[in-house]
């Protein structure tokens, strides 16, 4: 591997597995790790070595995001409402995004995101065509200003280009028509949905660009019918690319799926072949026992967003019977009611407690690897996720010196960070072995907050 080389010295290293390490020198070449080496003292380092104060973790991955939702953040908290209710919030302004628009919108949220930890993003993307539902002059014009927006934002992504087609399914079991908002979600057809994603170029590995990947997902069995499914699993199968779907986020999904074709959504999504271990199931809230057992047997990821979960009302999954059967878990910010993978990854654990009466489900290292390695994993990089020879060179170094996290032990870091830190202690993240976050501050989007300011206004005036 050829490329710039440098080297770090980690006070403290979390390196993807196992304890907490101290004083680790690590040497990457271009965008790849090559050495990773504990226990060096901090005298006599390699000249040009940076030095990397607090605990440095791998890269973060956000494994379900819709860019556009962050517009809505604040909006949606005060009053009464249910899911179904936010829905018609974020129809509002689904219904005014533009390419251009888009593309700032998504840049500062992705900048926003790498401020805080996220290497990484999954971005199950919708929004296609016009206001009409007429197709751009590029049909993938959309897509195309999120895969900039995260290049222009210094991170990696996944575009998980998403099948929707129907409006929903009633509680009857019939499928609803396009209401005219999403008529800017739907291509018609699997098939040409299928049409459209070929043009955005990947090559045989679903590689778009050294930053960018492609993946596919079926919005939902709300919005996908079952004789729909077969084209985009068929795509995925063609690049080995990732397949993800939302899941049994709400009760009436279930009730409608049961209706309509006397399965829960899962059991829809195992009869159309869309369950395996290239596949994430997103929320996996209300899941039957043999549900759980179909996932885990499938080696199937279990995508938790719990921050949006208990934002919109949805529910606690069932976060420990689905490890215990098999599933890896990611996370995701999801609605980016919050952007704070840290968070995500406490209330996991949390929300287990208030189920079950008790602690210790998931351990500090189990709630990292969702963040890390599984995250990345289920979007498509494998090679990313730890601090290894190989891995990808992504450093996520946080703070211990915070009015959070003063007073921590070194060889227990990862514990309270997990528990207590936040995004704001994350002060340095190296992206692909590029700086993108230094001293708190994002070097290629200089005012984050602003940038956000003036995307999300003329969304909401
Ligand atoms: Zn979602």
């Amino acid at each position: 591997m050829t490329g710039e080389v440098r080297r770090w010295h980690a006070e403290l290293a979390w390196l993807g597995a196992g304890d907490v390490q101290a004083g680790v020198l690590i040497e990457a070449a271009g965008p790849v790790l090559r050495t990773v080496t504990p226990g060096v003292a901090a005298s006599g380092l390699p000249a040009g070595t940076e030095r990397l104060a607090g605990l440095t973790l791998p890269g973060l991955a956000n494994a379900h995001s819709h860019a556009f939702h962050r517009a809505l953040r604040g909006v949606t908290e005060q009053g009464q409402g249910t899911f179904w209710t936010w829905r018609e919030r974020m129809y509002q302004v689904a219904g005014r995004l533009t390419p251009d628009s888009y593309l700032a919108l998504a840049r500062a949220v992705y900048a926003e995101m790498a401020l805080a930890g996220v290497t990484c993003v999954g971005e199950f993307h919708y929004l296609h065509h016009g206001p009409d539902g007429v197709p751009y002059a590029d049909p993938n014009e959309m897509g195309r200003a999120l895969l900039l927006a995260a290049e222009q934002a210094g991170l990696r992504i996944t575009l998980l280009d998403t099948c929707y087609l129907s409006g929903g399914l009633a509680l009857s079991g019939r499928a609803e028509p396009l209401a005219p908002v999403q008529r800017r979600f739907s291509d018609g057809t699997a098939e040409r949905w299928a049409e459209r994603v070929a043009g955005l170029g990947c090559d045989k590995h679903g590689v778009l660009a050294p930053h960018a990947r492609a993946g596919a997902a079926i919005h939902s069995v709300r919005a996908v019918p079952p004789d729909q499914m077969h084209p985009v699993v068929a795509w995925t199968h063609g690049f080995g690319a990732p397949l993800h779907a939302h899941l049994s986020e709400q009760p009436a999904e279930n009730e409608a799926s049961v209706a309509a074709y006397g399965l829960t959504p899962a059991q829809v999504l195992d009869g159309a072949g869309a369950l395996g271990p290239r596949s994430t199931l997103v929320h996996a809230t209300h899941l039957t026992r043999q549900d759980i057992a179909l996932l885990g047997g499938s080696r199937s990821c279990a995508c938790f967003c719990p921050s949006t979960e208990a934002f919109l009302a949805d529910g606690i999954g069932p976060a420990a019977a689905l490890a215990a059967a098999g599933c890896p878990l990611s996370l995701g910010s999801d609605s980016h009611a919050v952007v704070d993978l840290l968070q995500e990854a406490r209330l996991v654990e949390l929300g287990e407690r208030l189920l079950t009466g008790e602690r210790g489900h998931f351990g500090a290292a189990a709630l990292a690897a969702a963040a890390c390695g599984a995250g990345h994993a289920c979007l498509g990089w494998p090679e990313a996720g730890e601090i290894v020879p190989g891995a990808v060179a992504d450093l996520v170094t946080i703070r211990l010196d915070t009015p959070r996290l003063a007073g921590t032990a070194a060889p227990s870091a990862l514990a309270p960070v997990i528990f207590a830190g936040t995004a704001a202690d994350v002060s340095q993240v190296v992206i692909s072995g590029r700086d993108v976050v230094r001293d708190g501050q994002h070097l290629l989007v200089p005012d984050v907050p602003a940038a956000l300011t003036a995307a999300i206004r003329p969304l909401l005036s």
